[in-house]
């Protein structure tokens, strides 16, 4: 087992078979909760944070060729889905020595790199958390899962001359009151190109349409765009590809209490179908 293998912060699932152009991950489906956290929410309330079961829903992507990676740590502690600046700095003790560029739809709602409130709510934390615990959730964490992210898309890119990566999210049934879309019901999938900036439009097109053909609700873009994962690994015009998927909570799991409830199979089986109409899609665009 390799020290890559190892690593606090994440798991690679390795491909079998022939390579294939496409690398997948799931940056918000950890469930290991560090010791020094020190937080102050109920647990159960905080773990509706995590993006569950995402990671194995996608795991079967690896006997089609394709790597995922997903993270160990929870998103709640500190978030991959963010970029390294968006700090609020008024939940750090004394002076944080880095650049910030806190952004407002992410920090300005309790959610940045370090989350402040859960779900617009409750605060995680009755301190201000100190600049030596923030740099090592960065460097332990954050950091380590992005370069591992770099690592399987420059490779995969290298290989073909071409990458699709698919960032997959999960999302609670309802906004709230502090989401951008408000307290509405969301739809099943909502497919995000940072308005057609991070893919190719065919990607999105096939994706998007491919679930509308199963019957399911799409929306692209709205509202979520895709947030840091998919604009820092995403150059198209060099034929780097991103793509965020976000699946509604409802066809598969209880919120509340993080089971599976029956819908989970036949999810399993729309996204084995879906994942290999990506993959034979992006093989496609290699040759
Ligand atoms: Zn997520």
């Amino acid at each position: 087992m390799s020290s890559e293998r190892l690593n606090p912060a994440y798991r690679i699932i390795e491909p079998t078979g022939t390579p294939v152009p496409v690398v997948f991950d799931s940056p918000h489906s950890g469930s290991i909760y560090p010791a020094d956290f020190g937080h102050i929410l109920d647990p159960m309330l905080l773990r509706q944070a995590e993006d569950a079961h995402i990671d194995e829903l996608f795991a079967p992507v690896a006997a089609m060729g394709a790597p995922l990676l997903h993270a160990l740590f929870p998103r709640s502690y500190i978030d991959a889905n963010r970029a390294e600046t968006d700090i609020d700095l008024s939940m750090i003790a004394g002076d944080w020595p880095d650049p910030v560029a806190p952004s407002t739809k992410t920090t300005e709602r309790g959610a940045g790199l370090i989350w402040k409130l859960m779900r617009g709510e409750g605060a995680l934390y009755d301190r201000k958390l100190t600049v030596v615990e923030v740099r090592h959730r960065i460097d332990t964490y954050w950091r380590p899962y992005h370069d591992a992210l770099a690592r399987l898309i420059d490779d995969t890119h290298a290989r073909h001359g071409i990458s699709y990566h698919v960032d997959c999210h999960s999302m609670p049934a309802m906004g709230d009151a502090n989401s951008e879309d408000g307290p509405v019901a969301r739809p099943d999938f909502i497919v995000g190109d940072r308005d057609g900036t991070a893919c190719e439009p065919g990607f999105t097109a096939l994706i998007a349409a491919h679930l509308k053909a199963e019957g399911f609700h799409v929306t692209i873009n709205d509202p979520y765009k895709g947030v840091e994962l998919t604009r820092r690994y995403s150059n198209a015009a060099a034929g780097r590809h991103s793509l965020q998927l976000e699946i509604n909570r409802r066809l598969f799991m209880d919120e509340a209490t993080l089971a599976k409830t029956p819908g989970y199979l036949e999810i399993e089986a729309v996204l084995t179908r879906l994942n290999r109409a990506i993959v034979d899609y992006a093989k496609a665009q290699a040759v």
